[in-house]
């Protein structure tokens, strides 16, 4: 029986060091054989000669090399790709996420789960964006038919069956936490406290994590193109009422409804709502573009195997 766990960095030097020793201590309590396989995401820092420097103390400790930032969820699946344990896991690389857990997770395993994930139940992070991912994780729930866990991120534990149904899936806009619930089989949640960051600055910024949002409702809801159609009708129902109090005011009292500057808003208005709508759409057509295209998600430059 074997353990892989994939660990995604980009630009994590100080990291690399506190993440092998405490990683390696914490899947050596394992009661099974274990593989790390560590993707650097086309770091620009020493990253690469540390996670070499870690391979050449430990073959156990696996390094891909993409050959530029493709991105959190990319690097994650390159490194999927390359895992063949019977158990897989997902971490990230600057220790938010508590690697002693496994242990647990492996545990809540044997008692015949195929998905363990992790949910934070406090987060050591920003007032601003702690807000900003309750807010987000509840309004995509609402929107998405399938029950996408609250509060659950990448951090979890799964079998192989699952991955390889995961793995099956050719999907380009990759928002891995869901379809990772989306497939189904026998999934519980772990409760855990969220550590800050253990050393650096995030690597998700604000574009690519808007990006990693849109990308969830997008791949898991139909709500964006309802809600044109509920739009529309809001404006429908809204100028029947005022065409009958127009008309009313016209035929029955014989006055004039004076207009410019009503009629310049509502053009306005009707304006913004078409083009809003029209972004929604595009964003599909996007989306399409890019599954048409089926570009890799990823391109490996080495690998230390
Ligand atoms: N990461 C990555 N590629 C990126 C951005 C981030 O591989 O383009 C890695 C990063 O090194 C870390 C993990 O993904 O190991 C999570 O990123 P981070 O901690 O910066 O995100 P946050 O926790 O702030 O949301
Ligand atoms: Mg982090």
């Amino acid at each position: 029986m074997l353990f892989s766990l994939v660990i995604p960095v980009y630009n994590e030097e100080k990291m690399i060091g506190e993440l092998f020793s405490r990683t390696m201590a914490a899947l050596e309590r394992l009661p099974i054989e274990f593989e790390i396989i560590c993707v650097d995401d086309g770091s620009k820092d020493a990253t690469y000669p540390l996670l070499a420097e870690a391979h050449q103390k430990d073959e156990r400790f696996k390094v891909l090399s993409l050959s530029r930032n493709f991105g959190h969820q990319a690097a994650i699946l390159a490194g999927l790709n390359h895992a063949k344990g019977d158990y897989i896991g997902i971490m990230d690389g600057d220790l938010q996420d508590p690697p002693e857990l496994f242990l647990d997770f492996y545990n809540k395993m044997q008692e015949g789960y195929d998905v363990v994930y992790a949910v934070r139940k406090k987060r050591k992070e920003a007032f601003y964006k702690k807000w900003a991912y309750a807010i987000y994780y509840r309004l995509l729930g609402r929107m998405s038919g399938e029950k996408i866990p609250l509060d659950s991120g990448d951090f979890s534990m799964f079998s192989r069956r699952v991955l390889d149904v995961m793995l099956a899936m050719p999907e380009q806009s990759l928002f891995l936490r869901g379809i990772r619930s989306w497939v189904g089989f026998r999934q519980t949640g772990f409760e855990y406290e969220r550590d800050g960051r253990a050393a650096g600055e995030t690597k998700y910024s604000l574009g690519k994590l808007l990006r990693l949002a849109m990308d969830g409702i997008f791949s898991f809801s139909r709500f964006p193109v309802k809600f044109i159609g509920y739009l529309g009708i809001v404006a429908v129902v809204f100028s029947m009422i005022y065409s009958f109090i127009a008309l009313g005011k016209r035929f029955l009292w014989g006055e004039v409804i004076e207009g410019y500057t009503s009629l310049v808003l509502i053009i306005f208005f009707f304006g913004g709502i078409q083009l809003i709508s029209l972004r929604i759409l595009g964003e599909y057509v996007n989306r399409i573009y890019d599954e048409s295209r089926g570009r890799p998600l990823f391109i490996v430059k080495d690998k230390l195997l």
